[in-house]
């Protein structure tokens, strides 16, 4: 019976994982627990940029479990569908189930303890420790909490750092990962594994996708909170455009499709107090426009476990002492998420179409457009970047001036 951990973390997903996996190879007494049982699935698109295998180097000996292939090139198709943009931006593929089990295994092989089908329901944050209370009944007192539960984390409710998302803040969605020979993928999707992204579909803001995988495609759409009703009628409708449109057999099995939400709003206020940290989906640690969350959870738990280490060497987890952690994420991603906000707006506006009209006969934008979706180029650009270029693309035919 251990008395006193030095870390519990609650949510094995990718920000609990990977902040276990980094403490534990410092030397400390770590516990992650989740509600389930791994492997367990994750609605999600399971779209990443293939850069985390290299920034996290130790998946790369596990690629063969997890990854379902490369995705060579994106599409975006603009709200009335009369334009595509083609671009040759590769996206990695894998299903949440292999892909968080992975870095689960990874926790487990540095030393990391788990406690498994163990739901967290209440959180005690005391002067001297953390008190987790479990739904069985059992409590697991600790030096310090991470809070990496999802959307829907228990521990920002009860130590107040988010009482509650409101309807804006969120994205909810509904996706289905369906079972497709692998023949038909090829043909529908190409060897190169075309990608595609619906904006506004049925001119709702948000937008669906479809990223072919090795034995499945994942189909997905999200419509933003306060315009999301009738979601599984949406998501029937659009699974019966990708079949006339030839991108999903005729009578695709559905059956498996799921709701979830994501946080789409930007990131809470505050990620840590006293003895306590928040990472991934439980800070809203999400990009607001393509609802891509898994790199950021990743690189919010390496620094979260940075932050923790030194705090517990040094036995100060004050709430002053932890806010450094705030200050790292924002620094190395954080900045992003503010601008791309407004990138949403943009992209979910009356001017998407004219964007993409404007786009199509302009490659500079076009490139910057697909950098925003796909998440892959390292210069994001921002909505007034791409307002500008797309000004400057109007006055050049309007003057009949040279391409810049
Ligand atoms: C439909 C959809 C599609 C998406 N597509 C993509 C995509 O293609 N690419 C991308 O990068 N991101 C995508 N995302 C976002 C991505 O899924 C999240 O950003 C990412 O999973 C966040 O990781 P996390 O570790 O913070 O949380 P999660 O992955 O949600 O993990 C949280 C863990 O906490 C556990 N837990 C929750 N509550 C408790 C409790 N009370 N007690 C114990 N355990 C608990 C859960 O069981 C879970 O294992 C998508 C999201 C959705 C909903």
């Amino acid at each position: 019976m251990h008395s006193m951990r030095d870390v519990a973390i609650v949510g094995a997903g990718p920000a609990g994982s990977t902040c276990a996996r980094y403490l534990a190879r410092a030397g400390h007494d770590v516990i992650l627990i989740d509600k389930e049982e791994f492997p367990r699935d994750k609605p999600c698109g399971g779209g990443f940029s293939s850069d985390i295998i290299d920034e996290f180097s130790y998946l790369k000996d596990k690629t063969d479990e997890f990854l379902d292939g490369i995705c060579k090139v994106g599409i975006l198709h603009s709200p009335n569908r009369r334009i595509s943009l083609h671009s040759r931006v590769e996206m990695a593929v894998a299903l949440r189930t292999k892909f968080d089990a992975a870095l689960f295994d990874a926790a487990v092989e540095a030393g990391v303890n788990t406690r498994q089908k163990s739901f967290v329901k209440g959180v005690q944050i005391k002067k001297d420790k953390v008190t987790i209370h479990l739904s069985s009944g059992d409590q697991i007192d600790c030096k310090a909490i991470v809070g990496a539960d999802g959307v829907n984390s228990i521990v920002a409710r009860k130590t107040g750092l988010n009482k509650m998302w409101s309807t804006k803040d969120v994205t909810p969605c509904r996706v289905s990962e369906i079972p497709v020979e692998q023949k038909e993928i090829d043909e529908m999707y190409s060897k190169e594994r075309r990608y595609h992204f619906f904006a506004n579909f049925n001119n709702l803001p948000g937008y669906g996708w479809i990223f072919p995988k090795l034995k499945t495609v994942n189909v997905g759409i999200g419509v933003m909170g306060p315009k999301a009703t009738g979601l599984p009628m949406l998501f029937q409708r659009f699974i019966g455009f990708l079949e006339y449109k030839g991108l999903l057999p005729l009578n695709s099995d559905i059956s498996a499709a799921k709701g979830a939400i994501v946080p789409t709003g930007g990131t809470i206020d505050r990620t840590s107090c006293e003895r306590c940290i928040l990472m991934g989906d439980a800070a809203g640690m999400v990009n607001p426009l393509t609802g891509g969350g898994i790199g950021y959870a990743m690189q919010a738990g390496r620094i979260g476990a940075k932050v923790l280490s030194k705090h517990l060497q040094e036995d100060n987890l004050s709430k002053d002492a932890l806010k450094i952690y705030d200050e790292l994420w924002r620094a190395e991603f954080g900045h992003e998420i503010g601008p791309l906000k407004l990138v949403q707006r943009l992209f979910t506006s009356s001017f998407t179409s004219a964007l993409f009209e404007i786009g199509s006969r302009d490659d500079e934008l076009q490139k910057m457009v697909a950098s925003v979706m796909t998440e892959m180029d390292e210069s994001k650009p921002s909505t007034s970047s791409i307002a500008a270029r797309a000004l400057l693309v109007c006055i050049r035919e309007a003057f009949h001036l040279r391409k810049s």
